[in-house]
This record gives C-alpha cells, structure tokens and sequence, in this order.
C-alpha cells in the first residue's frame, strides 16, 4: 500500500515515514471521533488507519455514541467555536460530560498516544488511562464564541498537547502545540483517476448535461458553507455565462442541522432546472470523485472552515478552485495562482466569470493546483506529522547526551 504513493507522494515524505515507523513499530496508536461517515475527519480516518497498520503501527479509531440530544449540544458547540451567540447552559455541558463518561466505560481507551478529534469527545481526557493524550481540533477556531470556549478550555487544557490545522486557530492553551494541517488520499476511490467512461456515466445518472460549464460545490448542508451564497453568485454570473451548478452532500451523522439546510437550499433553489442539488448516501466516493472531474469550476464559498478537504480533492483534479477567504482555504488556494479567494457573493459571481471567459487560465491554475497538494496536502505528509508529534512528544525534555 505505501508503496502506491511511491511515484505519487514527495520522496523525502516516504523516507522520513519508513524511519518514523520503524521506531514506532508495535507501539499502539488510538483515534477517536464521534462519526463514522460524513465529513472531513471520517474521511481522513479510513485512508490513515490502514497506513498507520501497514507501517507496523497497532492503530484503532473507536467512535463515541451518543444520542439526538447529545448530538445538537455538539453542534452548538461546534457553531459558537465557529462564532456562532450561542447558548450553552451548565446542564448541556453536564449532559456532555455524561455522555463522555458512558462512552469512557464502554471503550478500550488504553494507548501510547491517543488523538482525540474535536468537541464531541474531548471530556474522556478526564478518564485517561496513561499514554500521550492529544486533543485534535478540526474547527475553524479563529474566532471563537468565548464563553464556550472556556468552558471547553476545561478538557482541552488536560491533555499533553493540542493539534490546529491552521495557525492562526491555536488558542493559547498550558499545553504543548502543534499545527498540522489535514490531508487527501491521493490513491482513495475519492481521488483516483476515472476513465472517461465513469465521468460520463455518473453525469448521466444525475442529469448534468455537460454542454454548458459546470460549477460545483461539494459539502455537508451547513449553513458555515454558503450553499445560499452560492445559488447567489451562480445567479449573478449566469446572466452573462450560462453554466449549470452541481450542490453535492450527504448527511453526517453528527450534524443534526442538514434536513433544515437541505430544505432551505431546495426552496432558495425554486425551479431552477440548471441547479441540480444531490443529496449523496455516505461513501459515496466514486460519485464525488465524477462530480469533482466533470466541474469546470470548484466552489467552497465557505464563511468559516476548519480546512476544507474538498479543496484540496478538487486541486488535485486540477480545478481551478473559488474559495471563501477562511480558516483552512487560504492554506490551500494562492490567491491568482491555483484559483481564487473571494470575500462576498460578489467578488465569487466575478471570479466565476473570469474563469468561464478565460478557459485556458483556468487550466493553468488547475495543473499548479495539483503540484500545490502534491507537496503539500497528501495523506503521507499528514501521517508523518502525526508520528513526528507523538515521538516529539515522548522526548520531551529528554536530552540526547550520547551524539
Ligand atoms: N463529502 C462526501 N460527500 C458529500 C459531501 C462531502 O463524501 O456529499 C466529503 C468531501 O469529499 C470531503 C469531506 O466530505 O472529503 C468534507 O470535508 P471538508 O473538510 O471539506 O468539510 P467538513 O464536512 O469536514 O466540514
């Protein structure tokens, strides 16, 4: 298996890995979160646990349990980490702690290092039982909401250390930090090469008629991710471009909020027979992957975003992308190089234009798009970062005196 990466993934990322795995073999590593499918941090997880195995690394990803109820503190969590005036009351945050603790007594959380992934199960720090403990922060956490994030401060500040995927989101926490931005899997039925023939056959089954430029925006039904805004911009360009727009997502099973989205979007969307809104079953991975080939252009008008996976798959199909100048984006798209960041509804509308009008720009941007995630945004970077930080870890204060 890593040996697909080897003409895929940059050398010194292999080599480094080998090494790190090697010092690390039989060492057992735990990763928890609170879904299995929907979202960026499902998908990270089912690429990186077979990685970490085959480099002789005893990896597990356990998922916590919990029920509606829990589910819509979480997200509120979630929303006011992302800015959102929300309300949290001492019985939500006691609720929370419970539904830590039934999950505490049900897992096998013993590990050498543990990486804990966002809110949701962030409270089992308090039932740890040795190892390095990491809390993994997937959220744009640039602004937060005060209040809850100092009541989530609680956990967070227990742990070894805190992983952020974009500098500017480390909160000033007593504890060890690391920035590690995620990652695509480059050989993943998402990401792999498709033949003409499953382009054409997915466009088929959805109806995209490809006459006309495709704009496409793939993402859970959030309203962090504009999908409204979309509609807006796609309006506004087409009065001069005619285009089609593609909104593709699929339910996660730890965001209670999409039903509602959907129907907003549905309803914004009215009878618009050039707007195909897909609503995905989960894993559905090859369609995505179609879909992010067919595009002309790739959106992710996001207002907040932790990173933004779908920018990065869409790069390395080399799509020129317009992304919302926020969290994880800006990592990814350099501005007038692999595609643009956009501030309004507006400035999306122009840049979608610029696009349509200038095909052979856009085609340029896509090819530098790709060799952007190809050194930087792999899976096997990612993996390495991870190994890198736990052996860091260990060595803390250790100092080398035999060199
Ligand atoms: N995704 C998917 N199906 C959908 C919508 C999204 O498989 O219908 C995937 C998408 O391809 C990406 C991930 O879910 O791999 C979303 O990650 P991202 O970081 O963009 O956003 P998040 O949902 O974590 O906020």
């Amino acid at each position: 298996m890593i040996d697909e990466y080897k003409n895929i993934a940059p050398k010194g990322d292999l080599m480094l890995l080998g090494k790190l795995g090697e010092t690390l073999r039989s060492r057992s590593f735990l990763h928890v979160n609170s879904t299995r499918e929907g979202g960026g941090v499902a998908e990270i997880l089912h690429r990186m646990i077979p990685i970490l195995r085959e480099l002789g690394i005893d990896a597990r990803w356990e998922v916590i349990e919990g029920d509606a109820r829990f589910f819509d503190i979480t997200k509120k969590i979630h929303n006011a980490l992302q800015g959102n005036e929300e309300i949290m009351t001492e019985q939500m945050w006691a609720y929370h702690g419970e539904v830590n603790e039934r999950n505490a007594k049900k897992l096998n959380l013993e590990a050498d290092a543990v990486l804990i992934h966002d809110p949701q199960p962030a409270a089992l720090i308090h039932y740890r039982k040795g190892g390095i403990w990491m809390w993994r922060c997937h959220i744009d956490a640039s602004g937060p909401h005060m209040a809850v994030w100092n009541a989530l401060k609680r956990h967070c500040e227990k742990y070894d250390a805190a992983v952020f995927s974009v500098a500017k989101f480390a909160r000033a926490l007593p504890v060890e930090e690391f920035i590690i931005p995620p990652s695509i899997d480059p050989v993943s039925e998402k990401n792999r090469e498709l033949t003409a023939g499953e382009i054409d056959e997915a466009a088929n089954r959805f109806g995209i008629s490809r006459d006309r430029p495709v704009l496409l925006q793939v993402s859970r039904f959030d309203r962090f991710k504009d999908p409204i805004g979309v509609i807006k911009a796609y309006r506004m360009a087409k009065k001069y471009n005619d285009c089609v727009l593609v909104l593709a997502g699929s339910p996660a099973s730890d965001d209670p909020e999409g039903e509602a989205v959907l129907n907003e979007v549905r309803e914004y969307a009215s009878d618009d027979r050039d707007i195909i809104i897909l609503l995905l079953p989960a894993f559905s991975d090859r369609d995505i992957n179609a879909l992010q080939r067919m595009a002309t252009v790739v959106l992710q008008k996001s207002l907040k975003e932790g990173f933004g996976l779908t920018v990065s798959e869409a790069m390395w199909k080399e799509k020129p992308v317009l992304g919302g100048a926020v969290g994880g984006i800006p990592l990814q798209v350099v501005h007038g190089v692999n595609g643009f960041l956009v501030h309004s509804t507006e400035g999306a509308a122009f840049r979608i234009r610029q696009l349509l009008t200038n095909p052979a720009m856009a085609k340029r941007m896509g090819e530098r798009g790709k060799e952007y995630v190809r050194t930087n945004f792999l899976i096997t970077r990612q993996v390495r970062d991870y190994l890198s930080m736990w052996y860091a870890m260990e060595h803390r204060g250790k100092r080398v005196l035999d060199l």
